[in-house]
């Protein structure tokens, strides 16, 4: 049985044509050569786009990677402050650029969801250690 491509307009027999359950004879409308060339241009562009554009991936891709980092929610101390983080290292670099000892930053305890990273940082709070989440009515 043949069957006429919606690209190349051409009559092929079937097995020219991807299987495709809900198609026409169930296959693809448009034939092999032509869904790889689809493929290939659409590919092309992405790569062409990626090449113009370096310098935005690489940065996105940079602070992709950081945030991700590993995955969790960090709880750390430095001085008489308590906080979180998924960058240690960063916000180590940001405390110290603030005037803050590091030396004395350390991770307490990580967590895998934020939840627990804010209740754990909380805890540290109500302790005697300040932070940026502390709710001012909660202090005495
Ligand atoms: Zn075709």
């Amino acid at each position: 049985m043949d069957k006429i491509c919606t690209g190349c307009k051409e009559v092929k027999p079937l097995e020219q044509f991807h299987k495709h359950a809900l198609g026409k004879f169930g296959r693809q409308p448009k034939c092999k050569e032509c869904t790889s060339k689809r493929y290939l241009k659409h590919r092309t562009s992405i790569l062409k786009n990626i090449q113009d554009n370096k310098e935005y991936f690489y940065a996105k891709n940079k602070e992709y990677t950081e945030s991700k980092k590993d995955g969790l929610y960090h709880v750390y101390t430095i001085d008489d402050y308590a906080g979180y983080t998924t960058r240690p290292d960063t916000r180590k670099q940001e405390h110290k650029n603030k005037g803050r000892d590091g030396n004395t930053f350390k991770v307490i305890k990580s967590f895998y969801t934020l939840p627990e990273a804010l209740e754990f940082e909380a805890l540290l709070h109500s302790s005697g250690f300040t932070g940026r989440h502390i709710n001012a009515s909660s202090r005495s």
